[in-house]
């Protein structure tokens, strides 16, 4: 997409001068790169970035401008992208399946690190990757609360498969770490320690040093009004309990947050289609565009509406189901939203901190799926 040649002063500025009818994202460049330095800074360890919660490249640009040195990336084309811009930036390819075209595609591209959860998985690697210098991270998985959703539905090693992994990943020869995804949205601090002491237990039952410890992404974005995500309180968090369950002499810790990087420096504006008789609200965007995980993760209550000319509408909040523009019955926002009750055609439905899975999964179902996008000094709507 790229910057826009104008850059505004905030999104009401351009929905006023513009009266966009497609969708609009606003992306703030200043907000990236100050929650970029928040993670550099509180984070005890490595910060990289998981490539596929926004794989925009001025989203990339401004994180390596911030200082990002590394980058969580999953598949032969976001390998691509990061070689592309940001030659110098470590990759951590960690999707634990991969096929032997991507793998060999990783190595010519001088990938050193993978991430694996099961037995096939590690010997494919260890068939085609060379040891030298390489690190293997075995990725576990506990039953633990606390997320949006459960990212161990998919992948994960239970505690003693990934002892078993580990101990195999030293005989090969590699570089022996451990990484672990406490689930996407995670506000409970909690998850961390459980998994933190989990990957000291491994090392136990393997009789393995991790060199690393990845503590994954999860990191919450701000979604209720009122409700800030405590990242200062995590980050001390996981510091404190890696040097105890660790017992002093902890793994270098590395953190691979995509929402909790990118989701504030992005807001969305959607168009009011129509109300349909006083009732049902139809917007431009939904689920098959911008809005694609609001119906898996839960909403973003920070939604305001604006009238053509960039005004708030002050009307007592109403309940009100709201819809995308296609013809699918399931492109719908999830439950029923409060909004401005003298809500009207041609209005703007604004949603903050939208920067996270929104972009990155926008379709053309159906015809729609055409996004603008507008850079602007503040997001503050
Ligand atoms: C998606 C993903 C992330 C980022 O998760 P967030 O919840 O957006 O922080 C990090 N690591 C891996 C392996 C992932 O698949």
């Amino acid at each position: 997409m790229g910057l826009s040649k104008t850059i505004w002063t905030n999104p009401s500025e351009f929905l006023r001068s513009q009266q966009p009818d497609n969708p609009v994202m606003f992306f703030a460049p200043s907000v990236l790169q100050a929650t970029a330095r928040r993670f550099i800074d509180g984070f005890p360890g490595m910060v990289t970035y998981a490539v596929k919660s926004n794989p925009d490249e001025m989203v990339i640009q401004n994180l390596v401008a911030a200082g990002v040195k590394g980058f969580d990336v999953a598949s032969p084309a976001e390998i691509a992208l990061i070689r592309r811009l940001a030659p110098g930036a470590a990759m951590h390819y960690n999707n634990p399946v991969r096929a032997r075209h991507e793998i060999a595609y990783a190595v010519t591209e001088g990938v050193v690190s993978y991430s694996v959860d099961s037995r096939s998985e590690l010997e494919k690697l260890i068939e085609l990757v060379p040891a030298e210098n390489t690190e293997i991270t075995v990725r576990f998985k506990l039953p633990v609360q606390g997320a949006a959703y459960n990212f161990g539905a998919k992948f994960g090693a239970t505690v003693d498969l990934a002892a078993e992994l580990l101990a195999r990943v030293k005989e090969a020869g590699f570089i022996t770490s451990l990484t672990f995804h406490p689930g996407t949205q995670c506000t409970d601090p909690m998850a961390w320690d459980s998994y933190v002491r989990a990957a000291a237990e491994i090392c136990r039952l393997s009789g393995v040093k991790a060199r690393r410890l990845n503590v994954g992404g999860g990191f919450p974005s701000h979604r209720q009004p009122g409700e800030l995500p405590q990242l200062d309180a995590i980050f001390a968090l996981i510091g404190r309990v890696a040097d105890e369950a660790f017992a002093g002499a902890p793994p270098a810790l590395v953190c691979e947050p995509g929402r909790g990087l990118v989701a504030e420096s992005f807001v969305s504006a959607a168009r009011v289609k129509g109300v349909r008789d006083g009732s049902h609200v139809f917007l431009n965007d939904g689920t098959y565009g911008c809005m694609d995980e609001l119906p898996l993760t839960g909403m973003i209550n920070r939604i305001h509406v604006l009238a053509p000319d960039g005004r708030k509408r002050e009307g007592a909040p109403e309940p009100r189901i709201v819809f995308g523009p296609t013809c699918d019955s399931v492109d719908r926002l999830p439950g029923e939203i409060a909004l401005a009750g003298d809500i009207a055609e041609g209005d703007y439905v604004v949603i903050e901190g939208m920067g996270a899975y929104s972009t990155a999964t926008n379709t053309p179902f159906n015809g729609f799926g055409a996004v603008t996008v507008a850079t602007v000094m503040s997001p503050a709507v």
